[in-house]
């Protein structure tokens, strides 16, 4: 007899597989999706493992098979156990990853009549078994549901349970309908072939034009027509339709419409460009190790780091080409696919018709199909965003992450919260795929790998030129104490109104970038710049009005608002916060008459309005755009000569020990927007602390000032990538109690530490969380550091209310 470890569909399962008999008559393979029965239910389960024995002694039997093909290929299977144990996510959250959408639905039973043995005599049965039994020889299979029509419920469960154990009947089980049905549409052709004889169109012509001119256009048309096409060339009514259909003129046939993501846009093919050489040197590195891998050597993991516009994406594109050339297949990740709409069309125009896109924003029949679709082998490429690191593509040979430092790629919403860098490297491992991390700005903890030899590093550290010289773009730092000083209490410095003023007049274009995150939650001086951080933990205190505190977010030290700067005795001590309305407002008034568009998550609702406010934008319809992090995502705008960041100090004030990494990344991006085109261009940065490592090294476009900087920080305050953080959160409606059950967890933590003499693990806080209170939530945050937060962590037990976040990114 044999078992099957199953994965159930259930939150009372957690992160731990249950134990089924298989039956003879059923064929059971790993990564299968079955039906289980787990309590008084029936259940959607997948199979992860066929062990010889089972885990437990008493066993149920697997009730029946959902699909015969597996969902999970193996190497899925062990991704999905890893990113259960890792991130210590409920088992079947982590299958559920990798599953198609539509996946999860409940089981109907259906009754069907089995072999009747010679001997059977029908008086054996009672009236109402004989009832079902001859409705089943009729009728062959009657659903569960009907019965219990005819029936009672109670009565047809028990009749048909008496009928399976007498061997007469046999249950199976089927999913519910699917809620994302493939979508069908009416298509037009003409009844005959060749075309209808003249004398079945000519009485038309006077009393039906409209029927006459419905068949003209079908006799102009190779294949059947969609009926909203026709309706739109043609102009006529449905009724006009049926009627031809009537007289057996035109055929109606109903067939599958592909939703296809990519069909409102017109792609050109492109052809693979002549590499500069540092491009070719990067390429050949990626094709030799696409060759050893195929030959069975452990893949590597790539960091492609080149300034923007240094041709990281043609590579990518020929790096695809040449694993398609082994016969592989490939995964493109990137940030946030509606802010990368160009990114898109460059794979979809050198890979025409190969190239699937998934994203969250896709209706859910889309998705449904183009999971089909890559499943079948259809794609060379999957484009997506971090969940798209899931899609199933066969011969997974390439993983590209561009932009690999963007914080989108760590899922901290909702669990499993996976890091989509670290999946995509472990997916690596188990299928043998190289891996391509780009970006201009790496995360510092890639870097740091790169340079231990962890990963292999490829430079481009040149833009690719090819018109005319178009250098990096020129940045100015403004001192904003300099301007308080002079007089100006304007938001505008004088460079950056000139250059504003400058450029408009000369019918070129400007962005304004506001980081927004974290407005007046930080003190500082205007004259001197001082903010006040927490001296234990370096990073910005952040205000609470209710305590009138300044309190710091991870080990919650608090102290009063001081009246004077510390440093200078200056009373210019203030609250810091702009929002982009406001600054939409004063841009408008200082360079009235000046056209202005803002930008931002509230800006845009619809599906494809980041695509419309950057077309009113290309077209010129606006001079200056006003937005927050958006605006430095890969937006190629020729016309813009000016970017100015209106004060940098907001990111690097997040109480975050990330803060200057961030900002770094967010100027440097921004900066990257101005000198795209022929007129060259120059970014402006507004600060109250210019002598900043984050702010010098974006100015002079210089990674490696940066770095160095910043790992030093790290390594002395002991944090990433010298260590790991999990972020243990806990809430609840009631302040107080949330405060005692994190301190309780806090002993708890201690006690096992000490216990298993871990010397490596120690707790920062509990603090109030960042986002202290969320939806009437209080929220109370404890961090974890240490090198193996997992496994120590899966031993402890938490209450519901608990939620962690293993290498958590950004602020809680
Ligand atoms: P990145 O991805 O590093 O920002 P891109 O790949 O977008 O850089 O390249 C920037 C621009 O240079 C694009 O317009 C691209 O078409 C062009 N380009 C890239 N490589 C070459 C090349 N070898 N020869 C000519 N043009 C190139
Ligand atoms: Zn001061
Ligand atoms: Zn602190």
């Amino acid at each position: 007899m044999g078992y099957a470890e199953v994965a159930v569909n259930s939150p009372a399962a957690q992160r731990r597989t249950f134990s089924y008999t298989v039956p003879p008559d059923l064929s059971v393979t790993i990564g299968q999706a079955v039906w289980v029965p787990f309590g008084n239910k029936l259940l959607q389960g997948i199979v992860l493992e066929l062990p010889e024995r089972p885990a437990v002694a008493e066993t149920k039997e697997i009730a029946g098979i959902m699909e015969p093909r597996p969902l999970l290929s193996p190497a899925y299977v062990s991704l999905a156990r890893w990113i259960s144990d890792y991130y210590l996510s409920p088992l079947f959250e982590a299958v559920a990853l990798m599953l198609p959408p539509g996946f999860e639905r409940k089981a109907l039973t259906f009754v069907s009549l089995s072999q009747v043995p010679d001997d059977f005599d029908p008086a054996s049965l009672t009236p109402e078994q004989r009832q079902v039994f001859d409705r089943l020889q009729k009728e062959g299979r009657i659903s569960q549901k009907h019965l219990e029509k005819i029936l009672s419920k109670k009565k047809a469960q028990t009749v048909v349970s008496q009928l399976v154990k007498r061997g007469l009947a046999v249950r199976n089980y089927e999913l519910e309908p699917i809620k994302t049905k493939p979508k069908f549409q009416a298509y037009l052709s003409l009844a005959s072939r060749p075309p209808l004889p003249p004398e079945a169109i000519t009485p038309l012509r006077k009393g039906a034009k409209k029927q006459a001119a419905l068949l003209d256009y079908l006799a102009q048309q190779s294949q059947p027509v969609p009926w909203t096409e026709v309706r739109q060339k043609v102009g006529c009514a449905r009724a006009v339709v049926d009627t031809l259909a009537r007289k057996g003129l035109v055929t109606i046939q109903r067939l599958e419409v592909r939703r296809d993501p990519l069909s409102h846009q017109v792609i050109i093919p492109s052809q693979p460009l002549a590499l500069v050489p540092a491009q070719e040197s990067a390429l050949n590195s990626i094709k030799s190790s696409l060759l050893m891998a195929r030959a069975g050597a452990p893949p590597t993991v790539f960091l492609l780091h080149g300034v923007t516009g240094s041709g990281k994406t043609e590579v990518y594109l020929q790096a695809l080409a040449e694993a398609v050339r082994l016969g592989k297949r490939g995964i493109v990740l990137v940030p946030e696919i509606s802010l990368t709409p160009q990114t898109i069309e460059r794979f979809a125009a050198r890979f025409p018709n190969r190239v699937a896109v998934l994203h969250s924003q896709l209706s859910p029949g889309e998705q449904f199909d183009e999971w089909q679709r890559i499943r079948n082998g259809e794609f060379d490429v999957v484009v997506g965003a971090r969940s798209a690191i899931f899609a199933p593509q066969p011969d997974l040979g390439l993983i590209i992450i561009d932009e690999e430092h963007e914080w989108t790629y760590k899922q901290h919403e909702k669990s499993p919260r996976y890091h989509t860098r670290d999946v995509a490297i472990k997916l690596a491992e188990l299928t043998g795929a190289v891996i391509v991390l780009g970006s201009a700005t790496p995360d510092v903890e890639t870097f740091y790998h790169a340079q231990k030899g962890d990963y292999h590093l490829l430079q481009l550290p040149e833009r690719v030129t090819p018109t005319q010289p178009a250098p990096l773009p020129q940045v100015e730092v403004v001192d904003l104490r300099e301007e308080l000083k002079a007089g100006n209490r304007s938001l505008f410095s004088g460079s950056l109104s000139h250059a504003i003023t400058r450029a408009v007049a000369a019918g070129e274009q400007v962005i304004l970038f506001l980081n927004r995150r974290g407005t007046a939650t930080f003190v500082q001086c205007r004259r001197c710049g001082f903010v006040l951080r927490c001296r234990r933990c370096e990073v910005a205190l952040t205000y609470h009005s209710a305590s009138n505190a300044l309190v710091c977010h991870q080990c919650n030290y608090h102290m009063p608002v001081p009246q004077l700067c510390p440093r200078c005795w200056s009373r210019q001590i203030k609250f810091l916060g702009l929002g982009t309305q406001k600054l939409e407002q004063e841009t408008g008034q200082t360079f009235a008459p000046v056209k202005v568009l803002r930008w931002d998550s509230d800006a845009t609702t619809g599906k494809h309005s980041h695509q419309e406010i950057l077309n009113k934008f290309r077209a010129h319809q606006a001079d200056i755009l006003i937005g927050t992090q958006m605006v430095a995502k890969g937006l190629d705008l020729p016309q813009v000569t000016v970017v100015g960041v209106v004060n940098a100090d907001t990111g690097l004030n997040l109480p975050d020990f990330r803060a200057g990494e961030r900002t770094f990344q967010l100027l440097s991006q921004v900066a990257g927007r101005a000198g795209r085109g022929p007129l060259g261009g120059q970014a402006i940065i507004q600060t109250y602390s210019p002598e900043h490592y984050a702010i010098q090294a974006a100015a002079k476009h210089d990674y490696a000032l940066f770095y160095d900087k910043e790992i030093t920080f790290r390594r002395q305050l002991h944090y990433p990538p010298f260590t790991r953080l999990a972020s243990l959160v806990y809430t609840h409606t009631n302040d107080g109690l949330c405060q005692r059950e994190a301190e309780r967890m806090k002993r708890v933590l201690h006690t096992e530490i000490q216990s298993q003499g871990i010397a490596d693990l120690s707790t920062i806080g509990p603090a109030p969380a960042f986002m202290h209170r969320l939806r009437g939530r209080f929220r109370w945050q404890l961090v974890l550091r240490g090198s193996h937060l997992s496994s120590f962590l899966s031993q402890i037990p938490f209450p519901p209310g608990w939620t962690i976040d293993i290498d958590l990114v950004g602020l809680n």
